[in-house]
């Protein structure tokens, strides 16, 4: 089949749990849909869940045993997207747009077996050809895949973006479009920092950071799926008729500010062991223990005391009650260990940093000023990170904005 013809009016469009999260929206996002196929698009729609939806799966689960993961739980999760695929091609159908609802499995989304964070490792395109072929309007349900056992498994929380970037890396196009319900990317949290603008062009690399550092605009691994396979990612608003915010190859981008972006992670918690040995061994151990746990670790500082080491560590406030789990059973008496909750992470993002010294002193600076105690610091080329007290971290992250000239 030559599907050049076809490639070049073929656009995958992501539908997020707002966007669905009624059935008057999902008839709006029909007709979306029936207007760009009129418009001679070949639409591929992902959704997700109704918005709600997937906690509420979630915390059904956890009533019976919040320690479960395994296949039954990805199935139960999975469950909301079936919903959602349904009742749109019911709503399509309505308005006489051929459409058919597609599972994972059914269109074989192949992932590995880590449930409840799989990764995808192969998408078949015959039945998406076939489809478009046809003129027919695909509607696949995000979020999940299946194994090699034929197991329903899902991808992480937020990953219908990362279903629809790897569907359009592997019909090969070159963009894909994420609907939400805000209009753009901005440089900050808009409920943190009133005065944040909206960013027209982000590189891949930025917005990578972006969402490991705790923005939710977008699914970490779409993005890392895009800048593989060249797929340019246009987020914009499911119900406003203007462009967005485009995640580009960063030589796509002219001129770069030196600081695109402030972040925050407000459930951030910091542990502190003073006195611990020497010896690298109590290290290795000890973060292979958290990781058996499934804790993913964020920062770590270690200095020198007069007697021993002090070691610090910052993790996701949700892991905070698995790590005091392994530390109780772990620690060797004699050495201290210490929690910090309350405390948050504000990171400056920018490819601009690479080529302008000084930032790390503006970064402080503004700290300084501002009379804020930093708890630990990480830096990439791109990035500076700071955990903060939480109490702090409104007043931080509006005084970092205005310094790196972000304000509207
Ligand atoms: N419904 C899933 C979630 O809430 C996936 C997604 O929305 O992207 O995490
Ligand atoms: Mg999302």
């Amino acid at each position: 089949m030559n599907l050049n013809p076809i490639r070049a009016r073929a656009i995958v469009k992501k539908f997020g749990g707002t966007s669905v999260g009624t059935v008057e929206r999902i008839e709006a996002v029909a007709r979306l849909v029936a207007k760009a196929r009129h418009s001679g698009q070949l639409p591929v729609v992902v959704a997700s869940a109704m918005a709600g939806e997937t906690n509420r799966l979630v915390a059904l689960g956890n009533e019976i045993d919040s320690g479960y993961r395994g296949p039954a739980y990805d199935m139960l999760v999975a469950s909301g997207e079936q919903v959602a695929i349904a009742l749109l091609v019911i709503a399509l159908t309505k308005l006489g747009v051929p459409a058919k609802p597609l599972l994972a499995y059914q269109l074989g989304i192949e992932t590995d077996n880590v449930y409840s964070k799989a990764r995808i490792k192969n998408v078949r395109t015959s039945e998406l050809e076939n489809l478009l072929a046809q003129n027919i309007v695909p509607v696949i349900a995000g979020f999940q895949g299946v194994d090699e056992d034929k197991n329903i498994t899902t991808l992480g929380r937020g990953g219908s973006d990362t279903t629809a970037v790897a569907l359009a890396a592997a019909l090969k196009l070159g963009a894909c479009e994420i609907y939400t319900d805000v209009p753009a990317v901005f440089s900050a949290d808009p409920r943190l920092v009133p005065r944040a603008r909206e960013i027209a062009r982000l590189s891949f690399e930025e917005m990578m950071e972006m969402a490991s550092l705790g923005s939710k605009v977008l699914h970490v691994r779409s993005v890392e799926i895009g800048a593989k396979h060249g797929v340019r990612i246009h987020v914009r608003h499911s119900f406003l008729e203007r462009e967005g915010t485009w995640i580009v190859p960063e030589g796509e981008i002219v001129e770069n500010p030196v600081v695109s972006a402030i972040t925050h992670e407000s459930a951030t918690s910091v542990f502190k062991l003073l006195h611990i040995p020497a010896e690298t061994a109590f290290m290795a151990k000890l973060f292979s223990a958290l990781s058996l746990k499934g804790v993913s670790i964020d920062i770590i500082s270690q200095s020198e005391l007069e007697k021993g080491y002090r070691l610090a560590f910052s993790v996701s406030a949700e892991d905070a009650p698995l790590v005091q789990g392994v530390l109780k059973g772990f620690l060797p008496p004699g050495i201290e260990s210490q929690m910090l909750d309350g405390v948050a992470k504000v990171s400056t993002v920018g490819v601009g940093m690479r080529n302008h010294p000084g930032v790390a002193a503006r970064f402080f600076t503004v700290l300084a000023k501002e009379g804020i105690q930093v708890h630990l610091v990480t830096t990439s080329e791109i990035k500076i990170s700071a955990i903060i007290d939480r109490a702090r971290l409104e007043t931080a992250a509006r005084a970092l904005h205005t310094e790196f000239a972000l304000d509207v």
